[in-house]
């Protein structure tokens, strides 16, 4: 286990930010023991909030989902980039009606409406927000880059390429749809508003009143979670099954094998 993080340090942290699939559950099973690391971290006065790049969910169906795990949560506790590109769209719109065309799931425009912005199906469109779309096709491309064409402002979740579905098994994410639309508009996104960026972690610390370094971010994803730590100011723990490969390069400050570690990182000495 690599020590960057101090004693001092580990005294600042305040929160935990948890990615949630490979971390907390894997598909539809949930992670031996998470559920009570989680409450071990509240026991201790640590806020635990979960994120994750996932666009296709809305917040109210993972809160459902983890609660049906034994891990109680709140609409405040889930970050998803779905979420955030519905917080960016509401700060672009501000007071203008603008169209927004969405390539993505019913529950992403969920997420939109919920701030009582105008969605439409097809362009025109003042904004294009691409998540994952799991009926995408050639149809919902061409809308895609008609809106691109009229000048909609780009507004990506994220790039993942894949997204894991249990037994080592994964399937296309959102970013080979993001790049389909990238590659037939001719300009990349001008928002991408998931992991490795920043900003599901500005809106936990901004609503919280919580600084970069009181943020303990915890990850299975050296490129996600832990860039995105690393951007932030954030310490990491990067979760993997091969501590021994990923101690030579990564950037985060913790290593562990499992959830169930992570009280020992920080908690205790
Ligand atoms: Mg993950």
């Amino acid at each position: 286990m690599k020590t960057k993080m101090t004693s001092n340090n580990r005294l600042k942290i305040r929160a935990v930010a948890l990615d949630l699939d490979g971390v907390v559950y894997e598909g539809d099973h949930v992670i031996k023991g998470a559920a009570k690391t989680i409450g071990s971290l509240r026991d201790k006065g640590i806020d635990v909030y979960f994120v994750t790049n996932n666009s296709g969910k809305k917040r109210a169906s993972i809160v459902n989902k983890l609660n049906q795990m034994g891990i109680e949560s709140t609409l405040d506790q889930i970050i998803t980039s779905g979420y955030a590109a519905a917080v960016l769209v509401n700060s672009l719109c501000r007071t203008q009606q603008y169209r927004i065309c969405i390539i993505g799931s019913e529950e992403l425009a969920e997420e939109i409406i919920q701030f009582n912005r105008n969605i439409v199906d097809e362009p025109p469109a003042e904004i294009l927000v691409v998540g994952l779309d799991k009926a995408f096709n050639y149809e919902r491309l061409s809308s895609g880059l008609i809106a691109l064409r009229q000048g909609a402002i780009f507004v990506a979740c994220n790039r993942d390429r894949t997204f894991p579905v249990g037994n080592n098994h994964v399937l296309p994410g959102c970013g080979p749809i993001v790049a389909a639309l990238e590659w037939a508009g001719g300009k990349e996104a001008d928002h991408v508003v998931g992991k490795p960026n920043t900003m599901m972690l500005e809106l936990i610390a901004d609503k919280h009143g919580l600084k970069p370094d009181e943020i303990l971010v915890v990850g299975d994803s050296i490129e996600s979670d832990i860039v995105m730590a690393d951007n932030y100011g954030s310490p990491s723990v990067l979760v993997t099954n091969n501590l021994e490969a990923a101690n030579t390069d990564t950037i985060s400050d913790f290593r562990i094998s499992s959830l169930n570690h992570l009280p020992q990182v920080f908690l205790e000495d």
